[in-house]
């Protein structure tokens, strides 16, 4: 198998310090040591440290939802990619609509962040995905093609080894309402024609592309067996540990 499923729960802002450390070591003693997937999980920044000691030694991984692409100074608020390295943390969730969309990030910004995360050692799970209204007005492989280009600007063929794409159209986060394997496979099949066109067939082949948006025990199955889907980015389903391990079983 050329890609390795990959599955990645998001917490968003969810789960105080002790919440947290509860979940990640529910999800460390039943997944601890599944080599045949790789598994993320990213906490909020305050619960990366006690996550990162619940799964220490084990094959799990962790990973910030932002990151600012400074490495330090007068950015009240924000924090860096240093700062998350520091904690052992292997990965970031960048570009995420809801950062978008309550935030304002553009395109140019989470490139930034991007070519900061890759400075760093830090992998990219980079989001993109379109809005129904875009989905609406036939615009959803332009809007996907100007977020992925917009945010590799820069990226070398070398670096983009490292970087998780995120297919994650904004009418199914958090809504219940999953696309259709039809749907994902078809834009996955998309970016995954824009990376050969960027960085030549035997790099994208490489990449892994993740759906997201109301993915659960009972979609996955289906949409994993789609040959341009290669894993998942979870949010509520990533809440729970049972939900999480039954995701990862079904990858
Ligand atoms: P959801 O969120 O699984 O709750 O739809 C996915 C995401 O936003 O990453």
């Amino acid at each position: 198998m050329l890609r390795k499923k990959l599955i990645a729960g998001n917490w968003k802002m969810n789960k105080t310090v002790p919440e947290a450390a509860t979940l990640a070591q529910e999800i460390a003693a039943e997944l601890g040591r599944v080599t045949d997937v790789d598994i993320v999980v990213c906490p909020p920044f305050t619960a990366l440290e006690t996550v990162g000691k619940a799964i220490e030694g084990t094959t799990i991984k962790l990973g910030a939802q932002n990151m600012h692409p400074e490495a330090g100074g007068a950015y009240t608020g924000e924090i860096s990619a240093p700062m998350i390295r520091s904690l052992f943390a292997t990965h970031v969730i960048l570009g995420h609509s809801e950062r978008r969309a309550y935030f304002g990030e553009t395109d140019a910004f989470i490139n930034k962040k991007v070519l900061a995360a890759l400075t760093n050692q830090l992998r990219p799970i980079l989001c993109v995905g379109e809005t129904l209204a875009e989905r609406e007005a036939g615009s959803t492989l332009k809007v996907v093609q100007t977020q992925t280009e917009g945010a590799l600007a820069g990226v070398t063929a070398e670096q983009v080894n490292n970087v998780v794409v995120a297919y994650e159209p904004v009418w199914a986060i958090g809504t219940g309402k999953v696309a259709t394997t039809e749907q994902a496979q078809e834009v996955h099949a998309f970016i995954r024609q824009l990376l050969t066109k960027l960085y030549g067939e035997t790099v994208a082949q490489k990449i892994r592309i993740l759906y997201g948006g109301s993915m659960k025990p009972s979609n996955a199955p289906q949409l994993l067996t789609q040959k341009d889907i290669d894993g998942g980015l979870i949010g509520g389903a990533a809440l729970e540990a049972r939900s999480f391990v039954e995701l990862v079983s079904a990858a």
